[in-house]
């Protein structure tokens, strides 16, 4: 981590109050000094074979499942999540680090495309290290988030600076000690610490490409920012993701992927399901059976693997939760289960809620909770269902369940990056070969598969020419050229077009 030099932050768990560690905050000088020495960590970096990199990434892969013990106990210090959901975390590191380790080099190995003349031109495509790619996270996967997205940067040849989100920096700092241990260069991978006005700009400031994630009008003020300085950013940002139930959908799996898909991380996850449109067909046996599962789930902040639901992350962060539910229910909504603070369990603990007759003048209908909270509604028609899942801003992630022909039909009527066809989220999140990423307001790019390695690249055409120059030669007229080039061009149109 590099040292800051503008004061100490002390962190505290927000389960128990303990403290957990005082860290320095960077000013933006020390942001700017953390590019520097990345940047020479980079540019010996980018020389190593990829072989070497590829082998770092598996080492490191191999030790965050010897050392998962400490990396859950750190993710459920910070945050105060269940240990499922922080083990969640572990897996996605191991996940992305074996994906992009064996595919990297396909990935980035260059590429022959077609020549202007046959024959005569050669043309490749290059994939070449950005620089040093500045990553700012939030805390809701303090892990996974800067870790999975620094995993392909650093593969592709590039250093990075981090700021991860004040409240959780401990996970990625304890991923990074790993990282080191596996053999990655040391100053090639900069942790610095502070609020996002400040030192999430400086990270703006200073970087050749910015990975951000976290909520949409953050990541328009990103998006300003990086565009005048014209370089490249990718945004994951926030939704308000649909599901939606059809009336033959396998009904025990569908209830149980709906709880998974809307308290995992307890609901403080941006692909979570926050509304739920159910067939009327079979609402009136979903419902009972819904609520009676999300009765038995189990709410509790201790460091073992019995609770399904743990904390919310911080007094803020509950008071826009039960903000929320308090404002649908003073204005008609019914909470059909759940819908209070729980103390008693711990500070920031809210019930795992389930709400009907949600209307348009409520902050939940349209507005993301980031908690434990789903919306329930009644569809006629698979139409209608469409028609409500998209009718919204975002466009993150949205699941359906049905007959399997019938749903992915409808599936691919949705508008969103991904949609899990009887699965709530962790079918697309997992299949780390397919590109993951927001439509509308949900982001800009994808991390992922082939684009979420190649964006942390400027992609080079090297074009090699032959015998003769792509002009008119000295003796020859204009006139002359544009007729041979007009037969020429006749010509090339009648040749097989291989691609
Ligand atoms: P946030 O936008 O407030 O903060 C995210 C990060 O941006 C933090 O590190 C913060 O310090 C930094 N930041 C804040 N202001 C900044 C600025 N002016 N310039 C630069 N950086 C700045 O988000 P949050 O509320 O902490 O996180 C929750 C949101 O993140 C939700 O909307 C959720 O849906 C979204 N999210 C999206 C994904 C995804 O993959 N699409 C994943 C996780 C979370």
């Amino acid at each position: 981590m590099f040292p800051g030099s503008a004061g100490h932050h002390e962190h505290f768990c927000p389960t128990d109050g303990t403290l957990i560690g005082r860290l320095p905050e960077s000013s933006p000088a020390d942001v700017e000094r953390a590019f520097a020495k990345a940047r020479v960590a980079a540019e010996l970096w980018t020389k190593t074979p990829l072989s070497h990199r590829r082998a770092i990434m598996m080492r490191f892969h191999d030790a965050v499942l010897n050392h998962q013990k400490d990396l859950l106990d750190a993710v459920q210090w910070e945050t105060g999540k269940s240990r499922s959901s922080a083990f969640d975390e572990v897996a996605d590191i191991c996940l992305t680090a074996r994906y992009y380790a064996n595919s990297a080099k396909s990935h980035l190995a260059t590429r022959k495309r077609q020549g202007a003349l046959p024959l005569l031109t050669t043309s490749e495509e290059r994939y070449v290290a950005k620089g040093v790619v500045g990553m700012i996270t939030p805390w809701n996967y303090p892990l996974t988030l800067p870790i999975s997205d620094a995993i392909p940067a650093l593969l592709a040849g590039n250093g990075v600076v981090l700021k991860p989100d004040h409240q959780t920096p401990f996970s990625a700092l304890c991923a990074l000690k790993l990282l080191v241990e596996a053999g990655l260069p040391r100053d090639l991978f900069q942790v610095v610490i502070g609020d996002g006005p400040t030192v999430g700009s400086a990270i703006i400031d200073n970087a050749d490409f910015v990975m951000f994630t976290g909520s949409t009008a953050t990541g328009k003020l990103v998006a300003g920012k990086a565009a005048a300085r014209l370089i490249g950013f990718s945004a994951e940002l926030g939704g308000k993701n649909p599901m939606i139930v059809l009336d033959d959908a396998p009904l025990g799996r569908a209830v149980q992927g709906a709880i998974n898909a809307s308290f995992s991380n307890a609901g403080q996850l941006c692909m979570s399901i926050e509304r739920l449109y159910v067939h009327e067909a079979i609402y009136d046996t979903f419902v009972p059976r819904f609520v009676d599962a999300v009765k038995g789930l189990s709410i509790g902040i201790g460091r073992d693997f019995s609770a399904k639901i743990g904390s919310l992350i911080s007094a803020e962060q509950l008071e826009k939760v039960s903000g929320h539910v308090k404002d649908a229910v003073s204005r008609g909504a019914s909470v059909l289960v759940g819908g209070k603070h729980r103390p008693d369990i711990g500070p920031y603990v809210f019930e795992p809620t389930v709400l009907e007759n949600v209307t348009e003048d409520m902050m939940l209908c349209r507005g993301e909770t980031f908690g434990p909270v789903v919306a329930i509604y009644r569809f006629h028609s698979d139409d209608e269902a469409v028609a409500l899942a998209n009718d919204t801003t975002y466009g993150l992630n949205a699941s359906v369940w049905g007959s399997p022909r019938r749903a992915r039909a409808l599936a691919r009527r949705i508008e969103a990056g991904s949609v899990n066809v009887n699965e709530g989220f962790t079918a697309s999140w997992a299949s780390t070969d397919a590109p993951m990423g927001g439509f509308k307001e949900s982001g800009v790019g994808r991390r992922h598969g082939r684009e979420g390695i190649i964006k942390y690249t400027n992609i080079q055409t090297v074009a090699s020419q032959r015998l003769m120059n792509i002009e008119a030669p000295g003796s020859m007229t204009g006139d002359a050229f544009a007729r041979t080039m007009t037969i020429g061009l006749r010509i090339l149109k009648r040749l097989p077009f291989r691609h």
